[in-house]
């Protein structure tokens, strides 16, 4: 089980932890005071649970996001005033303006990755404070805004504030769980635990990012509204006020980012906390430096926050026990029948544009340099579709960089490069993975606190909104990612963290999650390197019946006899370029290949046979 996914068990605690604060009110309603206190807890719980959208779950930390809060109340206060109407049927808009200020920034500052987005959300809560300072016209100024009293009693003045954050609560927390739920959710974690992989399995990242950061700003908004009503008063300083943010940052720490319930209860803790502060000791600046001095105490000492702390202790004493074997006999086939039908489905996928032997990648004169190292030098490569072109060379001449530049995780110095006779190079690597083209990784990449079935239901074969939200933990999404599973005889690991299996069976479930991109040309890169024999046969096997369905495959290997089996034609790779190219049977007899990569141990020996002793060839051979 995946840290991100809550345990049966938290939904029940939550629905009588709801239960009790439903009843509270109607229990002893003549308290405002504690009524306050919880409804503040509401409001902060709110914030930490939309900020854990961009920041715990695609792992975008904003440090500006009570900025949504201001912006919701003015907006809310603004047009209550000009227009005349109660706040409370305004609140939607706050939200609205919520999401479009979110839009703007997230479309400049979110199409890079890096750390530019922390300093950027800061900046921006400063600055929307020194706007409402000086927009006098519509914000009043630092004089701020008053808003007309409640028109409820003054006996009951936090019950419906308290009863309407709550259910703005409710609905922040349903809201993100099926977020969370969506392939968009599963996109987002992606980008959190690896941003340049997710990007090679078709996931649209500056698209995500952006919608993640509009969508973690929405309720915020709504709730500023609200809170702007509560108030009835509110001005630039303590609307746009840094230590709000902080306190939402801390929240989510405490609770546990990432998690679905952990920036909720950790919204209470600190809410409780800065109670206790206010009443017992100070004023803001002991508030400051403790919550500095909390801050740093959670991040030292319970780095992954309470929740995730508490559910590693609870299933240390509780462990599931699964057993890992390689073992091609335990590998958990299923039935003959479905793995068919998965393999047919798989040969659907395969558009039939091309047909077999026609050119399905083309690179031509393609370079990359780093600093005075020339790791591609001018390289030109065919694939024809249908084939298993195998792809050899020493260690450093320049493969996996290669294929970097044909999917784009990185761009080339020079060159073009061309799929289906499309130019692809100037292309992100999401959308190369939208024309079909999927990779695997010398050292595998999957995202290692997913589970597996998250692990291949994570790609996303076109860029439509629809795949983009679309339920990845049930329904269609995870059905297919089953049937992929099986196609690699993995599904019975479905459930399983994906950092939990065998170097080997890491390989085949990236390969599983390869095809949900539904891919006609697939690179893989050293598929055999680290995998055990048994593993070996199960993963040449399935590569055959995929090139058999229509796939087309792209190979770079080491172990020599598999190449000469499985590719044709075999292309040599030395120094950057490619030095000879042919079906397996002339490679490996060939005088060039033999001294810049194969060695002597390959020359054919005076009585004529070929010797076939030799696993792997000299890797680290003449460059
Ligand atoms: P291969 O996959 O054939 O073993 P690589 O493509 O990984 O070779 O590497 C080719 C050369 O480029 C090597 O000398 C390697 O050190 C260098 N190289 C690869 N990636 C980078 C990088 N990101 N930065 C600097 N040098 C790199
Ligand atoms: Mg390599």
């Amino acid at each position: 089980m995946s840290r991100v996914r809550a345990m049966p068990r938290q939904h029940l605690v939550a629905g009588l932890c709801l239960l009790a604060l439903i009843l509270y009110p109607i229990i002893s309603p003549w308290e405002p005071y504690p009524q306050g206190v919880i409804l503040l807890g509401f409001m902060l719980a709110i914030q930490a649970s939309s900020w854990n959208i961009i920041s715990g779950f695609a792992g975008y930390i904003s440090l500006g996001h009570s900025m949504f809060l201001g912006l919701g109340s003015y907006t809310v206060a603004i047009c209550a005033l000009r227009w005349g109407v109660n706040p409370l049927w305004l609140m939607p808009l706050g939200g609205v303006t919520a999401v479009v200020v979110a839009l703007l920034i997230g479309t400049v500052v979110l199409r890079t990755s890096g750390h530019a987005f922390v300093i950027i959300t800061i900046a921006m809560l400063l600055a929307a404070q020194i706007l409402a300072v000086n927009f006098k016209g519509f914000t009043q100024g630092s004089d701020g805004i008053t808003l007309e009293l409640p028109f409820w009693s003054r006996d009951y003045q936090n019950i419906p504030f308290y009863y309407i954050f709550l259910a703005l609560l409710v609905l922040t927390v349903l809201y993100t769980a099926w977020i969370r739920r969506t392939k968009f959710g599963t996109g987002l974690i992606a980008i959190r635990e690896d941003e340049g992989k997710a990007a090679s399995i078709g996931v649209n990242t500056t698209r995500f990012k952006i919608v993640g950061y509009a969508a973690s700003a929405f309720f915020i908004g709504v709730a500023g509204g609200v809170y702007a009503y509560y108030l009835t008063f509110l001005n630039p300083v303590g609307s746009f006020a840094i230590l709000g943010s902080v306190v939402i940052v801390l929240a989510a720490l405490t609770g546990g980012k990432g998690t679905l319930y952990g920036p909720v209860v950790g919204a209470f803790i600190v809410q409780l906390a800065s109670e206790a502060a206010t009443v017992y000791g100070g004023g803001s600046q002991t508030r400051v430096l403790l919550f500095g001095a909390a801050l740093v105490a959670v991040v030292l000492f319970m780095p992954a926050g309470l929740l995730p702390t508490i559910e590693a202790r609870w299933r240390k004493r509780h462990p599931v026990t699964v057993e890992f074997t390689d073992q091609a006999g335990a590998l958990g086939r299923s039935p003959a029948t479905t793995r068919e039908r998965a393999l047919e489905d798989v040969a659907q996928a395969v558009a039939d544009d091309l047909t077999q032997g026609e050119v399905l990648l083309e690179v031509r004169g393609a370079s990359k340099r780093f600093g005075g190292l020339v790791a591609v030098d001018n390289a030109s490569l065919i694939v024809r579709k249908g084939s298993i072109t195998g792809l050899i060379g020493p260690n450093g001449s320049g493969k996996t960089t290669l294929f970097n530049l044909i999917t784009g995780g990185m761009a080339a110095d020079s060159g073009e490069i061309y799929l289906q006779g499309q130019r692809i190079d100037r292309m992100p690597p999401w959308q190369r993975g939208h024309l079909g083209l999927g990779r695997t990784f010398q050292v595998t990449r999957l995202f290692k606190d997913m589970t597996v079935q998250q692990n291949v239901v994570a790609p996303l074969p076109d860029s439509r909104w629809r795949t983009m939200f679309a339920d990845a933990v049930s329904g269609h999404e995870a059905a297919r990612a089953g049937e992929l599973l099986d196609i690699v005889g993995l599904r019975r690991f479905a459930g399983e963290r994906a950092g939990d299996l065998s170097y080997g069976q890491q390989k085949l479930v990236e390969l599983a999650q390869v095809l949900m991109l539904e891919p006609q040309l697939i690179l893989l890169d050293e598929p055999a390197g680290g995998v055990n024999p048994s593993l070996l046969g199960r993963l040449t096997e399935v590569i055959r019946e995929l090139n058999e369905r229509g796939i087309t495959f792209l190979v770079v290997e080491h172990n020599i006899p598999l190449v000469l089996e499985l590719c044709d034609p075999v292309v040599v790779f030395s120094r950057g370029r490619s030095i000879a190219e042919g079906p397996p049977g002339t490679i490996r007899e060939d005088p060039v290949v033999l001294d810049a990569y194969l060695g002597d141990d390959w020359r054919p020996v005076p009585d004529g046979k070929a010797p076939n002793s030799v696993q792997t060839a000299n890797q680290t051979g003449a460059r």
